[in-house]
Parts: C-alpha cells; sequence; structure tokens
C-alpha cells in the first residue's frame, strides 16, 4: 500500500475537507459496488448486519490502538460535527450555576466558548484575540473550582497549534479537529477528545469522540437523549443509525495510518513537510509567516506575501501549477497551505518550487 495521490496532478492543500489517501478512497469505491463480498452495496445494507458491526469495531479498535486509548475511555462516532460538541459537551458537563474555563485561540475556540455559555458560567483563561490569534497563550492558570478545560489542539483557521498542553487540576476537553492522528498524544490526560473527521481521518459526516466514562453523569440538567453521551456509549454509537459510509472511509483511512508507521509516522512525514515549507517561506523574501515561530502548526500554514498586491498573480501561477486550495481564510488573507497526513511531500516540493519561481519573476 502506498499514496500515489501526487500522480493525481492536482496538488490538494484544502483545509476541510482535505486530502484522503488514494488506497483510503479505492477500497471505499469498492465497497460502494461490493462491501465485504455481499453482491451489496455498503450504502444499502443494514447498519445491525454482522459485516457492519464489524466495520464499527474495526474502526474503534483502531482508534484505540492508534492512540493508546487507555482502559475506561468510550470511542464513538457521532453526527452534527464538531460544531455539535460545541453544545453537547456543556449540555453534558456543566449545570447552570457552575463554571467552565475556555482557552480562546481561534474562531473555533470562540464558537466552543459562546455555546458553552448558554448552559452555564464561562471563563475564558487566556486569549490571543487582540493580535488576530497569531499565538498561543502558555501562561495562565485554570481555575480548580471549574467544571472543565477546554482548549483547541489545532487552530485550523489561523494556523497554530498546542504543542504542549497544560497541568489541568480539572477535566481537560480538546478540539482536535484538524490535528488528530497527526502526532502521538497521551490520551490518558485529556477527558474529551472530539474531532470532525473530515480534515485528517476521513470525509464529512462523522465526528471521533474519546471520551472517560468516570466524568459523565455528574450534573442534574435533563440532556436530550441524541445529546447524551451515555446513551451513544451504552449503544456503541449505533443508538440510531449512524453515518455507516462515513465510517468506512474513515477506517480504510486509519489502515493507512497504521500502514505507513501509525502516529509515529505520520508526526515524521508531517515534521518533514511543514519544515521544508515554512524554510521557504523564511528564506523567501517575498513571503513571509503570520504565526509566533514557536506555535506555528505542522498542519495549516498561513503566510503572506510582502507586497500584498502581487496576491492575485501569485493564485494564478498557483492554478497554473495545479496547486488547489491555497487562498487563506478571509479572516487572515494570504494563503494556507495544509498538509494533512495524507498529503504527499511531492506536493509540498510543487508548491515550494513555484514560490522559488514566483521569486525570480517577481525580483
Ligand atoms: C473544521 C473545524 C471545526 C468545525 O467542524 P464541523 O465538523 O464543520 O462542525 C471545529 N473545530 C476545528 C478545530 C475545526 O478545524
Amino acid at each position: 500500500m502506498t499514496n500515489t495521490q501526487f500522480q493525481t496532478k492536482v496538488h490538494n492543500f484544502s483545509a476541510g475537507p482535505g486530502i484522503l489517501p488514494q488506497v483510503a478512497i479505492d477500497n471505499s469505491i469498492k465497497a460502494i459496488q461490493n462491501f465485504a463480498g455481499m453482491d451489496l452495496s455498503i450504502l444499502e445494507i443494514s447498519h445491525r448486519s454482522k459485516q457492519f458491526e464489524a466495520v464499527m469495531a474495526d474502526a474503534v479498535q483502531m482508534v484505540k490502538d492508534l492512540l493508546g486509548v487507555p482502559v475506561g475511555y468510550s470511542v464513538l462516532f457521532l453526527q452534527g460535527g464538531a460544531s455539535m460538541q460545541f453544545c453537547m459537551i456543556p449540555m453534558n458537563l456543566l449545570d447552570e450555576n457552575d463554571t467552565a474555563a475556555y482557552l480562546k485561540t481561534g474562531e473555533w475556540a470562540m464558537r466552543a466558548t459562546k455555546e458553552a455559555g448558554l448552559f452555564g458560567n464561562v471563563k475564558v483563561v487566556a486569549t490571543s484575540e487582540n493580535e488576530n490569534y497569531n499565538w498561543i497563550p502558555k501562561d495562565y492558570t485554570i481555575p480548580s473550582d471549574c467544571n472543565y478545560f477546554h482548549c483547541t489542539s489545532n487552530n485550523t483557521i489561523f494556523g497554530t497549534e498546542m504543542f504542549s498542553f497544560p497541568e489541568s487540576p480539572v477535566p481537560v476537553v480538546c478540539d482536535m479537529s484538524s490535528d488528530i492522528f497527526s502526532r502521538p498524544i497521551d490520551v490518558s490526560k485529556f477527558d474529551i477528545i472530539y474531532a470532525g473527521a473530515q480534515k485528517n481521518m476521513g470525509p464529512a459526516g462523522v465526528t471521533l469522540v474519546i471520551i472517560k466514562d468516570a466524568i459523565l453523569g455528574k450534573i442534574t440538567r435533563k440532556i436530550p437523549t441524541m445529546l447524551d453521551y451515555r446513551v451513544h456509549i451504552k449503544n456503541g454509537s449505533m443508538y440510531n443509525t449512524p453515518p455507516v459510509f462515513a465510517i468506512l472511509v474513515c477506517l480504510e483511512t486509519l489502515k493507512w495510518v497504521k500502514e505507513l508507521g501509525g502516529v509515529e509516522g505520520m508526526e515524521t512525514r508531517n515534521k518533514e513537510k511543514a519544515s521544508l515549507l515554512y524554510a521557504e517561506i523564511d528564506r523567501n523574501p517575498l513571503f513571509k509567516g503570520t504565526c509566533a515561530f514557536e506555535d506555528r502548526s505542522r498542519m495549516n500554514v498561513c503566510f503572506i506575501l510582502t507586497k500584498p498586491e502581487l496576491e492575485e498573480d501569485f493564485l494564478q501561477l498557483a492554478k497554473e501549477k495545479n496547486l488547489s486550495g491555497i487562498k487563506g481564510h478571509r479572516s487572515v488573507g494570504g494563503f494556507r497551505a495544509s498538509l494533512y497526513n495524507a498529503l504527499p511531500i511531492e506536493s509540498v516540493q510543487a508548491l515550494v518550487e513555484a514560490m522559488q519561481e514566483f521569486e525570480k519573476l517577481k525580483r
């Protein structure tokens, strides 16, 4: 199994939904045509069939193996995106007069903070908002009388990533939507990890939640059935029909991750790709990075032109070179190259070559 993605010639830097391994796409196509030798499509069989139950069990086991999930945690595949977790978390962990602590490091963290405010009190322990979220605050205290601390490991829009996590006196909840499976993490330091699949582990339509069972059942609020983690734990993510196909694509993607050395293998690849691109951004006088050096994300690389009036010209060159999805998010401007797991280093090399060619053209 190798990643042949770069042979498609379009270099896919999309921020999300993002690039998937070609082998995962190929195997998913096969499952649409004839799933598990059933002569039926994965799209038209019961989620209670033993064949799909095996997919669910394998996907859960794969997550546990790849991340080293300790006993006492459940692995769930839910719907509603990472955004649904913004409300499910406070709904399950916070009573009206309780307080939750939030680290506000970007747009997604801001949205998570806002939702928590609907269910209880929120204390923002630190934010880099007044510098357009271009760094990660590290000097703050998490109050020991709050119910949990919420952070975002990778800020997809602003291009910063947490390379260390604070010691916390309370349960830690982390949105890992855009860097899950990109590096090893110590799951035992977290109480809830969640991630929309469509950045780094699969297609849109499913959200991974890894949750420590013991933190649940401590509040008095009534929780709607579909939003109660305990219901999904009890039913193995099959209280209602799960997003069958999306889960299968996640499983195929995670098999590829395992094949390439697991999250350690991914980290090596991702470090190599990110260093290559950041080195060019730092060397090339036409470009500059937008984030604090030590917080630069390996997943979403944000950069701008030193002469912003050339932006359209560079986008045009990128188009000619089949570099897709590098336009920056409107709140940062410039460019954003997302280097998710499945992006081959050849694509980063192609981007670097385009930047060098642009330098020669515009000097
Ligand atoms: C994309 C993203 C989200 C939103 O995910 P949805 O699945 O679209 O709700 C939340 N958090 C982070 C860090 C993201 O990158």
